[in-house]
């Protein structure tokens, strides 16, 4: 991109088209910050309001306001949005624009090679590494965090009975059994939530390394002999061998049976979501119990569970609503933005006004997917060759 003294970086914040979506890439406070350091921004009429912000908020942050999309996509250095671009729009930015946004790159193979095509910049903030420096660009693990506590007010909302134990004249109400299957990043705020409204909580994860999280929250780690199990260098859980996954599906069905809401947050990075709990097990838990499948948008980890549907088998339901995080929209966004700034004030150059777009840097390397007319991932261009 364009660099010199003087220079001033012009960001623009399309409004988002997918349907349903209520998250929004910036909030006024964080465009406020990155006017104060010299970025120009241009937000879309009515890019906020979704997340309760109007563009009248916007202007006092410093930004301009325009409903020429259309122009702003093909002027603007920098594309800041929450989803992928429709595919339309890719032709239309600028040549060497960097577009920051979930972008889905293991399955959305067509569009990458759109965005690479057409000389674009694309930042995945799915692909932000998983390291100390990189934390706070870390929208994956922002958004789990609410995904994680959506999915327990659900669950309570959609249970027969309520979640703490209650000592009353009328009797004792024992508190539900909650058992979380997958305690990363939502799966621990999930145990969390469900501990402070009074569950009994049980969970696993095959990294071994999380039972002390688990424990720490007040919860029960389910133990499993799985033999090996492990993690990559990046934290994400190993693939299990055909025989572990039996006998974690095993294990799993016990502590289901006895359960009166199941939320499971299992998923394996670049890869289908593991399947862990079979119709079978559906069928022998009690009737009014929940089950939620925070994976259901990569394949999902229940049997039978289906995308922003809820599903009734003899009495036991289960919920596979999808974006959990755009429920809760205005924190959704503010954290969401908040991850956006952080990279942007890494590689914002105040001096030259340009993104210092440095491919040997460590967080760059893992989430640029595409630089200079070719797809530059190391790990996408790994896993295309290894799908062949
Ligand atoms: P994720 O969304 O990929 O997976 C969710 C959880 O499912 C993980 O804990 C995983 O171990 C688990 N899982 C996978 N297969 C399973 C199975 N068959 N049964 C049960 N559980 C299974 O992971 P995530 O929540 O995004 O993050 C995972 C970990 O990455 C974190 O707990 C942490 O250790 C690390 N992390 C590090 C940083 C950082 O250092 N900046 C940031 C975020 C996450």
């Amino acid at each position: 991109m364009t660099e010199g003294k003087g220079y001033r970086m012009q960001i623009f914040v399309p409004q988002e088209t997918h349907a349903g979506e209520r998250r929004v890439a910036l909030v006024p406070d964080d465009t406020r910050k990155l006017t104060a350091r010299g970025a120009q921004i241009t937000v879309e009429a009515g890019m906020g309001l979704s997340a309760r912000h109007a563009d009248a908020a916007y202007e006092a942050a410093g930004a301009t306001i325009t409903a020429d999309r259309r122009a702003m996509l093909g002027a603007a250095d920098v594309i800041l949005r929450l989803r992928k671009p429709p595919a339309d729009e890719v032709e239309l930015l600028k040549q060497g624009a960097i577009h920051i946004s979930y972008l889905d790159p293991f399955n959305e193979g067509a569009l990458v090679d759109a965005m690479a095509a057409a000389g674009t910049t694309a930042i995945s903030m799915e692909m932000i590494p998983r390291t100390t420096r990189a934390q706070k660009m870390d929208a994956l693990s922002s958004q789990a965090s609410l995904a994680g506590y959506v999915a327990v007010l659900l669950a309570a909302e959609r249970l027969d009975s309520i979640f703490p134990m209650m000592m009353t004249p009328a009797g004792t109400l024992a508190p539900a059994r909650v058992f979380i299957i997958g305690a990363g990043v939502a799966g621990l705020q999930a145990i969390a939530t469900a501990k402070r409204l009074g569950a009994r909580v049980e969970a696993f994860d095959t990294r071994p390394v999380v039972a002390e999280q688990v424990e720490s929250l007040g919860a029960k780690f389910v133990k499993v002999d799985l033999g090996e199990t492990g993690q990559t260098e990046g934290g994400y859980a190993k693939e299990l061998t055909p025989e572990q996954q039996r006998l974690q599906q095993e294990a799993m069905a016990k502590v289901c049976i006895q359960s009166d809401v199941v939320i499971t947050t299992a998923q394996l990075f670049g890869r289908p979501a593991p399947r862990i709990i079979g119709r079978d097990v559906v069928e022998q838990m009690k009737p009014g119990s929940v089950l939620i499948d925070l994976a259901v948008e990569s394949g999902g980890n229940i049997e039978g569970s289906q995308l922003d549907e809820e599903v009734d088998i003899n009495g036991v339901r289960i919920v596979g609503l999808g974006n959990l995080p755009g429920r809760v929209p205005v924190h959704a966004s503010q954290m969401y933005s908040a991850n956006l700034r952080a990279l942007i004030e890494e590689y914002h150059d105040t001096e030259t006004g340009s993104f210092k777009l440095d491919l040997d840097d460590e967080i760059l390397k893992g989430c640029v997917v595409t630089h200079g007319g070719a797809v530059v991932n190391d790990l996408l261009l790994q896993i295309r060759s290894r799908n062949g």
